[in-house]
């Protein structure tokens, strides 16, 4: 089947807002949450369509490759988070923690009494382009609620245990008229928790778990790119009341570099070329992430011209191949001239007067210029 426009699916313009995206995705997704529709095969799949155009849309980079090239710019099968496959999952409880953290309540959705799973983190790291090249091991440090050690993550005092909360008799719901509808509402006192902590722990003041800074090491594969993901399972938030703990997704952002722009597994650079050098040809040392190389400029070279340095661009992680490093000839008009190159070089333009011959360029130009004026 045809995707359809992600626009579309989210019933927005093209140039809609940031804002305008995470409300029209809000209102789509709580209408056809699976909560909401208990084996609706329909709405599921309108579920997962909304979430896909909004994961997408709300990221700026992958909107930029959307607008430009349509699906096949962003296409999560052809390259996009490490560690394809297995992400898809991940990354849907990504952008709900987001989205929807101040909307469910953040914490777990149908059964609050029972374990839950911690939330997934989100850690976005910086890279040099050789970090990302090479690949690295990091250390980063998140800040994490792990399970409070005062109380072993009851919430409750030492020696003391949670009761169960009278108004909801340990069910975390009650029901509540309103006009015609009996609806059922998280219960007020014990927020759902279907306990009460009359005597709160005081390292965590009942919460159960306490932030801390962990200090984790990343191993960060050769070839990783912009957005791509690093996912360390079970190193997320911790779980509540015996749940697993969610996983860290660590997201690359690679700096710019002052020489090479990448673009895939090809490196792209400017290389300024003396313009004695591009006429009578030469050798020219060219910049590579491995160090420098020689490069024979034939005479002639023009302001433009691509060099392409097979296998000195990047592996990316999904690849077998190494891609090229592209130099673009860019001739460099000499300044600060001394008295004795002055003479030369107005020897040399007195030898050109009415040559065109010398410059390939001009002629065309010169040529288009005339057809220009006369057809005026
Ligand atoms: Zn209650
Ligand atoms: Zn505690």
């Amino acid at each position: 089947m045809a995707k359809r426009d992600y626009y579309e699916v989210l019933g927005v313009e093209r140039g809609a807002t940031e804002a305008e995206l995470k409300k029209a995705y809000r209102r789509l997704a709580t209408k056809y949450h699976p909560d909401r529709n208990p084996d609706n095969k329909e709405a599921e799949e309108k579920f997962k369509e909304a979430n896909e155009a909004y994961e997408i849309l709300s990221d700026a980079d992958k909107r930029a490759a959307y607008d430009r090239y349509g699906h096949a710019g962003v296409d999560p099968n052809m390259g996009g988070g490490a560690g394809a496959g297995g992400f898809a999952g991940g990354n849907f409880s990504d952008i709900f923690g987001d989205v929807f953290s101040d909307f469910f309540g953040g914490g777990g959705r149908s059964s609050r009494n029972g374990p839950q799973r911690g939330s997934d983190l989100r850690y976005n790291i910086e890279l040099t382009l050789e970090e990302a090249v090479r690949g690295t091991t990091q250390t980063i440090k998140i800040p994490v609620a792990v399970v409070c050690k005062s109380c072993d993550g009851s919430g409750a005092k030492k020696g003391t245990s949670p009761t169960t909360c009278a108004t909801c008799n340990g069910v975390g719901q009650v029901r509540m008229q309103q006009g015609f509808f009996a609806v059922q509402q998280e219960c007020p006192r014990c927020h759902g928790t279907g306990q009460m902590i009359t005597d709160p722990c005081n390292s965590c003041h009942g919460h159960g778990h306490v932030e801390e800074n962990k200090t984790l090491s990343v191993k960060i594969p050769a070839g990783v790119d912009n957005g791509d993901r690093i996912r360390l399972a079970g190193e997320g938030e911790a779980g509540a009341k015996g749940g697993p703990a969610g996983d860290l997704y660590v997201v690359v952002h690679v700096k710019r570099h002052e020489i090479f722009e990448r673009d895939g597994s090809n490196l792209h650079c400017e290389v300024p070329i003396n313009f004695a050098d591009a006429a009578l040809g030469g050798e020219i040392e060219v910049p590579t992430l491995d160090g420098r190389v020689k490069l024979k400029i034939p005479e002639g070279t023009q302001t433009g011209k691509m060099f392409r340095l097979r296998g000195k661009g990047v592996k990316p992680v999904r690849s077998s191949t190494v891609g090229d490093l592209l130099c673009r000839a860019v001739i460099e008009t000499p300044v600060k001239l001394d008295k004795r190159q002055r003479e030369l070089l107005e020897e040399f333009r007195s030898t050109l007067k009415g040559n065109n011959g010398n410059s390939p360029r001009a002629s065309g130009w010169f040529e288009g210029m005339k057809r220009f004026f006369n057809d005026l």
